[in-house]
């Protein structure tokens, strides 16, 4: 079964994701908990906790549906020791608020070297950041997702995930996203099934499908190996509706969140009705 959405507004509250996901047709939706552009947020009341369970269910969603998504200040590869803590700090309470909501994941970039340290010691203090989180929560997944390789960000090779998950130590609490349009612009090629074909090969070689818990589905508007993170509406980006097509029929991509975060939000209705469609699921 396909679980198929996109990156809804929680604007008023946490509990009015799952009914902006529903009324899209979507059978999966990602969210921010908290605002991603500031680091402090009120915490959340048990009246919250309650409201958003309860939405959740009476619009049929799971957590394993759900993919929320940490805020964008968040480096947990930073090479300062102060702003390293801070990030951590922050990472932390983003997956206490999600615990505290019931979810099972929590997706995040992995972080950025700035050029003041080498990957390697990058990815070995992201590695020791995440080993830091789940000691301190319990239940929630933390979910590493591939870059476009933007700047001095880490995880736009399969290699780096392979890298970070290695050196976390409880492997059933560690896991990947895959996002379509940085797979493509940091030079995995996506342009038709075989294509896919052996990018997909690469990564269950190089990582393991066993770790891909959730995807997000875009289409680039930049082009292949760039390492320019544009998303486009699918169909309307260099990658195109081949790869969407294989995604849908594949069963590799089966019971994971697959999450649209195109930029027209006005065609997402469409754009989920018709990847509903391809993977063979009625309306
Ligand atoms: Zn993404
Ligand atoms: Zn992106």
């Amino acid at each position: 079964m396909k679980y198929i959405g996109a990156h809804v507004s929680a604007a008023g509250g946490v509990f009015n994701a799952p009914i902006n996901a529903a009324k899209i047709g979507a059978s999966a939706f990602a969210l921010f908990t908290k605002n991603q552009k500031q680091w402090k947020s009120a915490p959340l009341t048990e009246e919250v906790i309650a409201k958003f369970k309860q939405t959740c269910q009476e619009h049929s969603f799971t957590p394993e549906q759900i993919l929320p998504h940490d805020s964008y200040l968040i480096n947990l590869g930073h090479p300062e020791a102060e702003k390293l803590e801070k990030s951590r700090n922050a990472f932390i309470d983003e997956m206490t608020r999600c615990q505290q909501l019931g979810l099972v994941y929590l997706n995040f970039h992995p972080g950025s070297h700035l050029k003041q340290i080498d990957e390697t010691e990058s990815l070995a203090k992201i590695a020791e950041s995440i080993n830091i989180a789940l000691q301190q929560t319990s239940g929630v997944t933390a979910v590493i997702e591939n870059t476009a390789g933007q700047g001095s960000n880490l995880g736009y090779r399969f290699e780096h995930l392979a890298a970070i998950i290695d050196q976390v130590e409880d492997k059933s609490r560690v896991a990947v996203c895959l996002d379509t349009c940085h797979t493509f612009v940091s030079g995995y090629d996506l342009r038709g099934a075989e294509a896919c074909e052996k990018t997909f090969a690469e990564f269950g070689k190089v990582v393991g499908f066993e770790y891909l818990k959730g995807m997000h589905i875009n289409d680039s508007k930049t082009p292949f190996a760039s390492k320019v993170d544009r998303h486009a509406p699918l169909g309307a980006g260099e990658i195109g509706w081949d790869c969407f097509k294989y995604i849908m029929a594949d069963g590799r991509f089966d019971g994971i969140p697959l999450v649209l975060e195109t930029t027209n939000s006005d065609i997402w209705a469409e754009e989920i009705a018709e990847l509903k469609k391809l993977a063979g699921l009625a309306d």
